[in-house]
């Protein structure tokens, strides 16, 4: 518990760090993108050659894509401040995550909650998003059109759920690195490789784990365990 403490508190500052960051710079960044749009529209009628105008249009281009990073970053990054612990259903988790995907993804998920509506105590919200993320991983993966499959299951202790894609899965060099900070194989702009990290340290914060099974060729099956709060009926007997 202690471990787990610290690593939340560490888990809070990196965020806080990285929003901060984000937020700094997003300022002079606006200011520069004013003022490369204001140099670009000065040229426009001026014989300069055109690979001075083509200059300063790339660096309107690699602008915008700063601001798509830091605009990701600072919402990724808001995710790993406190959110208090409250009882979610499966249900209601499920519930949760659909409302934050693209309805045309919505349209694609494959749910299926054999968990008989178990309990969790989590941080609703931040918990969402994780899944959330976890599930667009999947789609992001995934070949045009293909579902994503979600299984909710009830052991006796956990709510598991496992997410199961037809992506082309990951090969031993990037499976061991997925989940550092800031690790991603996708373009700028478009992941920020904070996903699974905070996921992780969500799900590790409230006792769970997050195992995740892929080979080249063979589709990403990600696993989720989530401590179940026992049903009255379930209590455990006197010794
Ligand atoms: P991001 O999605 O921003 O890149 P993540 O931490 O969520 O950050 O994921 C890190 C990397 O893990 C991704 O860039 C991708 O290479 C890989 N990855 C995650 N989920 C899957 C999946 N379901 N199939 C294939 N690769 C995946």
């Amino acid at each position: 518990a202690e471990l787990q403490r610290a690593r939340s508190e560490k888990l809070e500052s990196l965020g806080t760090l990285a929003a901060g960051a984000a937020h700094e710079l997003s300022t002079p960044l606006a200011t520069i993108a004013v003022v490369a749009k204001e140099v670009q529209r000065e040229l426009a009628g001026t014989p300069v050659s055109e690979d001075l105008k083509a200059d300063i249009a790339l660096i309107r281009t690699e602008l915008d894509r700063c601001r798509h990073i830091l605009d990701q970053m600072s919402a990724d990054a808001g995710q790993a401040t406190g959110e208090p612990l409250v009882e979610v259903t499966s249900t209601q988790l499920a519930e949760e995550i659909r409302s934050l995907l693209d309805a045309r993804l919505v349209d694609r998920l494959r749910i299926t909650d054999r968990s008989d509506d178990a309990v969790v105590r989590a941080p609703r919200h931040l918990l969402a998003q994780s899944l959330r993320g976890l599930i667009k991983n999947a789609f992001d993966a995934s070949p045009e059109g293909s579902s994503v499959v979600v299984l909710l299951e009830r052991t006796a202790k956990h709510l598991v759920m496992t997410i199961q894609d037809e992506g082309p899965g990951m090969p031993p060099e990037i499976l061991s690195r997925i989940g550092e900070p800031f690790f991603t194989t996708k373009e700028p702009g478009s992941g920020t490789g904070l996903g699974i990290f905070l996921a992780k340290n969500v799900i590790e914060r409230i006792d769970g784990a997050l195992r995740i099974e892929s080979n080249s060729n063979e589709g990403t099956t990600v696993v989720v365990q989530l401590l179940r709060k026992r049903e009255p009926w379930e209590a455990t007997p006197a010794p």
